[in-house]
């Protein structure tokens, strides 16, 4: 089985910071991590691949920088690793950035399946993975929490509802979005990233990709963030409860039972 797995790069939680200029996120000079839900695609393919064999492709679009994310996943364990970069990608919206990945994942050639995570943590959409499938013209499920291999034409999967589970059969290729529920991703070993080092990282522009610069970047792009504001407060009233931590335990449940929220 071929997979891609696509991965994002992304400010640190805390550092998360928009330029009130330009209404565009900071990412110079802030810390940038692996988006957190993108370590459950990968263990998940690390998991299918154990399973019944294949190989693993790890797929970002980002500044040059994103290799590190790359690194980090060829030490979890992806076989190959492809960086995205050409400054015709920059200030793409998730449209723009999913025909780049989608022509990426057609240029790898004979995929299976491509995973990603639920969301990025910075732009929070969740609509770069069913972007892709709407490029490839391939089904999708989103909020994938359990799969499990039919035969290698079909899928099945559980997708998390917000009040059970569906389960759905799906054609192969497919691109599944998937959640924190799916799995508890491993930890790199020190042979892995020994292993990360010494693997080549292929980049590629938009020409490798025979992309169309009318759809990729600011211009290509055909949504645009036209303000940015912070979330309102919450108002009401707070109390403090200075009691032992069983006895403001027992406080903050009883106070729950009487709202109802219980
Ligand atoms: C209207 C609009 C305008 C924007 N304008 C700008 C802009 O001017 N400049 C700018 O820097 N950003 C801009 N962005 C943000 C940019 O579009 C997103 O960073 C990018 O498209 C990914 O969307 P997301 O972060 O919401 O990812 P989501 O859709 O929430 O990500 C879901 C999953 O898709 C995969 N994924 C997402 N992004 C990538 C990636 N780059 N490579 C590989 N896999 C990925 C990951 O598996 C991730 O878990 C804009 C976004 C919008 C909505």
């Amino acid at each position: 089985m071929k997979i891609v797995v696509c991965v994002k790069q992304v400010p640190g939680a805390a550092a998360v910071k928009i330029d009130p200029e330009t209404r565009r996120l900071v990412r110079e000079g802030v810390a940038a991590i692996l988006n957190p839900f993108d370590y459950h695609a990968l263990e998940e393919a690390v998991r299918i691949r154990e399973a019944v064999g294949g190989e693993i492709h790890v797929l970002t679009m980002g500044p040059s920088r994103a290799e590190e994310v790359l690194r980090e996943s060829l030490a979890f364990g992806a076989d190959h690793a492809v960086l995205l970069c050409d400054r015709k990608f920059a200030g793409s919206d998730t449209w723009a950035t999913s025909y780049a990945l989608a022509l990426a994942i057609k240029k790898i050639g004979a995929v299976d399946l491509v995973l990603c995570g639920r969301q990025a943590i910075d732009g929070d959409t969740a609509q770069v993975g069913p972007g892709i499938a709407g490029h490839l013209g391939w089904p999708q499920a989103c909020g994938v929490a359990s799969v499990s291999l039919e035969n290698d034409r079909a899928i099945l999967v559980s997708r998390m509802m917000d009040d059970g589970y569906d389960r759905c059969r799906i054609r192969l290729p497919a691109v599944l979005a998937t959640v924190r529920e799916l799995n508890e991703p491993r930890v790199p070993r020190l042979a892995g990233w020994i292993r990360a080092l010494e693997r080549p990282v292929t980049t590629w522009n938009a020409a490798d990709l025979g992309a169309d610069v009318a759809f990729l970047g600011l211009n290509g792009s055909p949504t645009r963030v036209i303000s940015t504001s912070p979330a309102g407060m919450r108002s009401g009233e707070t109390r403090l409860i200075d009691r032992t931590p069983v006895e403001s335990a027992t406080e903050i449940l009883r106070e729950l039972r009487l709202m109802g929220a219980m």
